[in-house]
């Protein structure tokens, strides 16, 4: 089937059109950074309006990137949550509409689901696999059962990982959104020079924790006065290396509980804005090795926000005979696993 994906949940307006083969036939991505970096974040309401005002080129133009028309989609899929409301709300609306012109089904995608399926569509990996979920909003580790089968085995206990990456890059002094930013000043900088705390090194569980490590980087800073470029980039390249320790020291944890339930030889995929990271693919890629699993990271254009992962997740629910109804409300929260089980983890 065509389908047409949609993207409106956070600072991104973004359309594409995939198969069910996993052909990407057109991937419009419009950042919307420069309407937000001087507030130094994104602001909702200037997002809402801005998902307004250019949604509807995104998709003219990914039409026509794709050389086709409505009349040749099988299905629309958006992104109904979680995310900032507003953006999400156009998103839903637009879906619905093209669904109820045309006639055909419509599907509210998770975007974390997005996230979660994007190395079935690079890399075609089956289930079961162990995620590592890095992006803006969250920081989990979930075994990917099967379509809708997400078991979490960790989350943060305070800031995500894309966040910690941000806040921190705003320490430094640099724009939003900071990661990619901070991963330049990172590659001149000795990681080294700087004794940063690797959260939750050692500690049983999957859990994470970021906010500590942001506070000692403020103190850093502090203690500096005027950081020169050298300093900033050594401090970028300890805390880079600091949350690689981090990411790694808990998925080795998830790979022995995985393992435990689903054996050897399945793969360790990395999803979200964070996976774009080469420190932390590499250091990843390293478990992955030691542990005698498969690494997948998707390119990095299909970690950060996009609509082909969200075609991609409609595509997936719509082959397992499921569509929403056009009563479907928009989600501000929608965690991936309904209920999470605490105590998982624990004792590891
Ligand atoms: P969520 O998916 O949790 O709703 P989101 O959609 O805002 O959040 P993504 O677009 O998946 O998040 O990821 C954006 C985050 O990824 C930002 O915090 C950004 O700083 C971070 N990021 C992007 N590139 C890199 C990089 N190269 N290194 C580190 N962090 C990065
Ligand atoms: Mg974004
Ligand atoms: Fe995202």
């Amino acid at each position: 089937p065509l389908v047409l994906g949609i993207e409106t949940s956070c600072d991104e307006t973004a359309a594409a059109l995939v198969d069910g083969e996993g052909r990407i036939f057109a991937n419009v991505v419009l950042s919307q950074i420069e309407d937000h970096a001087p507030f130094g974040g994104v602001v909702p309401e200037i997002a809402a309006r801005a998902h307004l005002d250019h949604l509807q080129p995104v998709i003219d133009r990914a039409l026509r990137d794709a050389e086709v028309g409505f009349e040749d989609l099988d299905a629309v899929a958006a992104t109904g949550g979680p995310g900032l409301i507003g953006g999400v709300l156009v998103g839903t609306m637009t879906a619905k509409a093209i669904a109820m012109a045309r006639g055909i089904p419509y599907l509210a995608v998770n975007h974390l689901e997005a996230h979660a399926l994007t190395a079935r569509l690079t890399d075609h990996v089956p289930f079961p696999y162990l995620l590592l979920l890095v992006s803006g909003g969250h920081c989990q580790l979930i075994s990917v059962e099967g379509l809708g089968k997400y078991r979490r085995l960790g989350t943060t206990i305070d800031d995500a990982v894309g966040e910690a990456f941000d806040k921190t890059a705003k320490l430094l002094g640099m724009g939003y959104p900071g990661g990619p930013e901070l991963e330049r000043a990172a590659a001149r900088g000795n990681p080294e020079r700087f004794d940063l705390p690797r959260p939750m090194v050692g500690k049983p569980g999957c859990d994470f924790s970021f906010s500590g490590l942001k506070t000692a980087v403020r103190q850093k800073v502090t203690a500096l006065g005027e950081p020169c470029e050298q300093d900033i980039a050594d401090i970028a390249a300890a805390f880079q290396e600091a949350v690689a320790a981090s990411l790694v020291n808990r998925s080795r944890n998830a790979v022995r509980i995985f393992a435990q339930e689903h054996g050897k030889g399945h793969a360790l995929v990395v999803a979200g804005g964070v996976a774009a990271n080469k420190r932390l693919r590499a250091a990843l890629s390293a478990l992955a090795e030691k542990s005698g699993m498969d690494f997948v990271a998707p390119p990095i254009g299909l970690c950060t926000d996009n609509a082909a992962m969200v075609a991609w997740a409609g595509i997936e629910r719509l082959r397992a005979g499921e569509v929403d109804s056009l009563d479907f409300a928009p989600r501000p929260r929608w965690p991936l696993d309904p209920v999470a089980p605490k105590a998982i983890g624990a004792g590891v």
